[in-house]
């Protein structure tokens, strides 16, 4: 006899590195999941039962997807990439432009089937410029957002679309859960074409290299981050889902280090030597770490695995990708 599904869930986004991982989670889970993206994920098939190829920006798209009460709604879609796509201003009009459309008409559609709560991923991007000046120091509280100065249109309308889905819980009684994510990496993530962040980029660069050669560091290589694997923000996100907390709430790593040190890192676990070659480059705000008190305070939990383990899985799985590409050129 068919075992009854855990209930139904609906992933926006669900082609891209962190839906098509949730995705897994929630099938796991003993969900039905229905997937919906522009493409399909580039480097592993859906786990989704049902996948559906179309534009959010569409609204009639959004709400001919939005055809039932789904019990867990994700909304992941949104344009975006690493530093080289979000800080060199050439994208700004295209992330605003189709990031809040999409929230716009998701938001809209969800709330006309009358479903409870969407989840929603918004960013570290959104903390205000001037607390993440000093690479030591940086505020990253989530009651330090305001007053607003993100340093980037991403974080802009990142900021934007948390207050839409917290105005509807206001004014529409609904329940929107408002995740805020911390450089999230791992495998199946994007590594090359220019929209990778900062793991992925080094990752490859590390793997290409040979023993004693050097790669290129954008910035002095003493700007500040911490990152998250991709294992724990999936368990981060639905245990917010499934809590009585809407947030914000950070989803991130404590654990910060140099660019310098990440690339250090990388090269031990490639068992290499590896000269850094620091050059102009788009690098945002000098640092930046997540600060897990409320997250621990709310959810009785926070990401705690060490940076080294998740890198050492993201490290072998890229350079089998090029080992891969290698050997169909
Ligand atoms: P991703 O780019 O891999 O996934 C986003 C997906 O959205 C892509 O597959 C893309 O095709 C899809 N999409 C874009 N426009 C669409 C449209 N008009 N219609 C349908 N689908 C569309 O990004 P990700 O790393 O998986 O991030 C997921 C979410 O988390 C995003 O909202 C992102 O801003 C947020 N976030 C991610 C990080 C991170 O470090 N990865 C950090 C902070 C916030």
């Amino acid at each position: 006899m068919a075992r009854m599904a855990a209930g139904i869930a609906l992933v926006c986004g669900a082609g891209g590195f962190i839906g098509s991982h949730l995705v897994r989670r929630l099938k796991a889970d003993g969900f039905w999941v229905r997937g919906v993206d522009l493409q399909f994920p580039q480097f592993a098939d859906t786990a989704a039962d049902d996948f559906v190829i179309g534009d959010l920006r569409d609204p009639a798209f959004c709400r001919q997807i939005v055809d039932r009460r789904f019990d867990e709604v994700y909304q992941l879609a949104a344009d975006m990439g690493g530093a080289g796509y979000i800080f060199t201003g050439q994208h700004d009009a295209d992330i605003m432009h189709n990031s809040a459309t999409i929230n716009l008409n998701m938001l809209d559609a969800c709330r006309r089937r009358n479903i409870a709560s969407v989840f929603y991923s918004s960013s570290a991007c959104i903390y205000p410029a001037y607390n993440q000046e000093d690479p030591e120091n940086p505020i990253c509280s989530e009651a330090s957002a305001y007053p607003a100065a993100p340093d980037s249109e991403y974080g802009w309308e990142k900021l934007f679309s948390e207050r839409l889905y917290l105005a509807y819980n206001r004014n529409h009684g609904m329940r929107n859960r408002v995740a805020r994510y911390h450089n999230i990496f791992g495998p199946e993530g994007t590594w090359h074409g220019g929209k990778e962040k900062a793991p992925a980029a080094i990752c490859r660069k590390v793997a290409m290299a040979p023993n004693h050669g050097t790669i290129d560091i954008w910035g002095d290589g003493s700007q500040t981050r911490s990152f998250l694997f991709i294992d724990e923000c999936i368990t981060g996100t639905v245990r917010l889902t499934r809590s009585d907390c809407e947030g914000p709430l950070n989803i991130g790593s404590e654990e910060m280090v140099t660019i310098d040190q990440l690339v250090d890192l990388v090269a031990d676990i490639a068992g290499k030597a590896i000269n850094k070659n620091h050059i102009v480059g788009p690098t945002g705000v000098r640092g930046r770490n997540s600060d897990n008190r409320l997250i621990n305070e709310k959810l009785g939990w926070k990401p705690s695995a060490p940076l080294r383990a998740g890198l050492e899985a993201t490290y072998f799985w890229i350079e089998r990708q090029l080992q891969r590409n290698a050997l169909a050129a």
